[in-house]
């Protein structure tokens, strides 16, 4: 029986059982059910499907997968000819020991999102630095080269965020988390890349003195995931022209609300998380990919109203 719904969530016992297509994609987590990442990506094929046939038997499909059953199930993938696989939360990093082969940028940030089909197994990569990099640039103009960052978290989204800075020649870099082991274990790879002298690690009860008059802070910790979570900062501490991204783009969170309410630019993380998207959706197919039309499918699945970007 061939598996055209989509929108559904499937399981590895699924897999044997069903025929999901000529080049299935997918993405794989746990909980996976709320991913908009088969909407972004099968309004994609779509818009693609309509200029160039061979994408007519492509289709991106959603998998709940749970971290014990990962070894398991990315075999099982690869042998049902899954062309590409997205990971997401709580995979990106147990991944990295299960594939044949991580990209450069994967191997620094120490996470891999995306995975790409090869005869003898999957190779990775990481398109979150590179989502981050294009949604500061399309949302706040901001460019990381030369640029001065604020970010806070130490966990993978701000690896991946610091070591794109890195990677773009960013000025400073001041990257603050509460926890100061795991704050330390990121300065260690910061600092072992060419450039990364110029990141300077704070306790993020304390932004750092003197910030110059402009900069971008970027929140990559997981506070204001929840509705009634404070501002991990101050905003009050910031110059007037600093920009603030925060990667959480559901709910509202608190930072924006309030670095808005001090006049300040703001933004959040969904053009991330659809130039991620983009990004390795490009990576599968060796085409440009519209991250227009996954932003409108992304904002649609979501319920919020459309952007026009
Ligand atoms: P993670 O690995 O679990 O890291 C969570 C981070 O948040 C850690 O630095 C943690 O600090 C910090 N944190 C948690 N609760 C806190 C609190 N009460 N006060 C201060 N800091 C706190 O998660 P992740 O994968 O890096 O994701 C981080 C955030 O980015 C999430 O909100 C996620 O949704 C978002 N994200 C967005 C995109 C996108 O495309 N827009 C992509 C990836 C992630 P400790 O080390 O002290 O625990």
């Amino acid at each position: 029986m061939t598996a055209y719904n989509t929108e559904k969530t499937y399981t590895l016992s699924d897999l044997g059982k069903l025929d999901f297509g000529g080049t299935p994609l997918a993405v794989l987590g746990h909980p996976v059910k709320h991913s908009v990442s088969p909407a972004m990506h099968n309004a994609a094929l779509q818009k693609l499907r309509a200029v160039n046939s061979r994408f007519n038997d492509w289709n991106y499909f959603r998998f709940d997968v749970e971290v014990e059953d990962l070894a398991e199930a990315l075999p099982l993938f690869h042998k049902h000819n899954f062309l590409g696989l997205n990971l997401t939360i709580p995979h990106k990093v147990q991944a990295m020991d299960l594939i044949q082969a991580v990209s450069a940028d994967g191997e620094r940030m120490g996470a891999v999102n995306t995975l790409v089909w090869d005869e003898f197994g999957y190779d990775g990569f990481n398109t979150d630095g590179y989502g981050l990099k294009t949604g500061l640039k399309g949302d706040l103009g901001v460019s990381l080269k030369d640029a001065t960052v604020v970010l806070l978290g130490s966990g993978g989204a701000a690896r991946a965020a610091a070591v794109q800075c890195i990677l773009e020649g960013c000025k400073r870099l001041y990257v603050g988390n509460r926890t100061p082991e795991r704050l330390q274990g990121l300065m260690e790879t910061v600092k072992g890349m060419r450039g990364g002298e110029c990141a300077t690690a704070f306790a993020i009860s304390e932004l750092p003195s003197n910030l110059p008059e402009a900069g971008v802070l970027i929140n990559a910790t997981s506070l204001g995931l929840k509705k009634g979570d404070p501002a991990p900062i101050d905003v009050n501490l910031l110059p007037l022209g600093w920009k603030v991204y925060d990667m959480i783009y559901n709910p509202a969170t608190k930072l924006l609300e309030e670095a808005s309410m001090r006049g300040l630019s703001v933004a959040n993380g969904l053009s991330m998380l659809v130039h991620q998207g983009a990004r390795s959706l490009e990576i599968w197919s060796h085409t440009d990919v519209s991250a227009h039309v996954m932003m409108t499918a992304a904002c649609h699945a979501l319920q919020l109203p459309p952007r026009y970007d």
